[in-house]
């Protein structure tokens, strides 16, 4: 009884935390001109994602409703109404059992997702710092010395976050970069210009064909993928030629490209997963950790 009681006394503190990490972002962006909307939990479209998960749809009369695995899509049509918005979305990925154990991945998590029309890549990355400085101070201030009881490496990340770019890391590491360097840093730093077979059709194409106007935010100390997020693209003939690229149905998409033809906005924006931030400030071992109701890939739980 003692351990269940002193095991739920951490998980309090926890979640008070990650509670405060959603109310401080929440609000440095309402400080920033963002409108928050609400999320969308079942659509027609939704992010096709760049790895295969398992099938997560409701026939519905006619029609199937997809739950969401990204808002990705009604962001791009939501800054034709509010040039800055954001949203806590539920995100479902039905993901293979062999994701149960990489500490990062549930099935159902939360993203603070943001877009912003007419914006490029640099301006969503240093929003996103100046967000993180904001939120790691809020936090530190509030909950300083339970965080440091738990992360003896916890510290206001100094900004501008370095930028590694993609294949040039791959060059140099391998095929394990990634985890190289995240292993070894001790500051958050950006994965830039990401190849396009690594991405999903929407991230923007460079001039030069190969590589996207995207990134990825990598965690220190082993933590890992952060945030993914880039410019779109949003020209009708180049999300075909990007779509076909990729082997996306415009079946499935349709919606998608009928409000497309009718024209969306340049735009960029990002996903930040909210219990991967907490995983981090607390230095927890699993994301499940981070949440009530944590699902793990390949379990059915509560
Ligand atoms: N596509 C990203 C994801 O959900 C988010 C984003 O690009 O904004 O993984
Ligand atoms: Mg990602």
């Amino acid at each position: 009884m003692v351990n269940v009681q002193e095991s739920l006394k951490v998980k309090r503190e926890v979640l008070e935390i990650s509670s405060e990490i959603m109310s401080e972002s929440g609000q440095f962006l309402r400080k920033a001109g963002f409108i928050e909307i609400l999320p969308v939990i079942i659509s027609p479209i939704t992010d096709p994602l760049n790895h295969s998960v398992f099938d997560a749809s409701i026939d519905y009369y006619d029609g199937k409703y997809s739950l969401t695995k990204s808002m990705i899509f009604h962001k791009q049509l939501a800054v034709r109404v509010f040039p800055k918005i954001f949203t806590f979305s539920p995100n479902i990925r039905l993901e293979t059992e062999d994701k149960k154990s990489t500490g990062r991945h549930l099935i159902e998590f939360t993203q603070l997702d943001l877009e912003v029309k007419g914006a490029k890549r640099d301006d969503i990355l240093t929003l996103i710092e100046n967000m993180f400085v904001e939120v790691f101070k809020d936090v530190d201030e509030k909950f300083g010395q339970i965080i440091r009881s738990m992360n003896p490496h916890f510290s206001i990340p100094k900004i501008p976050f370095e930028r590694v770019k993609y294949l040039e890391a791959y060059d140099e590491y391998g095929p394990d970069f990634e985890t190289i360097l995240s292993k070894r840093a001790t500051e958050p730093f950006w994965l830039i210009d990401i190849p396009i077979e690594e991405r999903e059709f929407y991230d923007r194409l460079d001039g030069d064909g190969k590589v996207l106007v995207d990134m990825d935010l990598i965690y220190p100390y082993g933590f890992g993928e952060a945030i993914s997020g880039g410019e779109r693209e949003y020209e009708y003939e180049k999300i075909l030629y990007r779509m076909n690229l990729k082997g996306n149905d415009h079946e499935t998409l349709r919606w998608y490209l009928d409000e497309v033809k009718k024209g969306i906005p340049p735009s960029a924006g990002c996903g930040i997963g909210i219990e991967r931030l907490t995983r981090f400030v607390c230095n927890l071992k699993h994301v499940s950790e981070a949440r009530l109701f944590a699902k793990l890939p390949g379990t059915v739980s509560i």
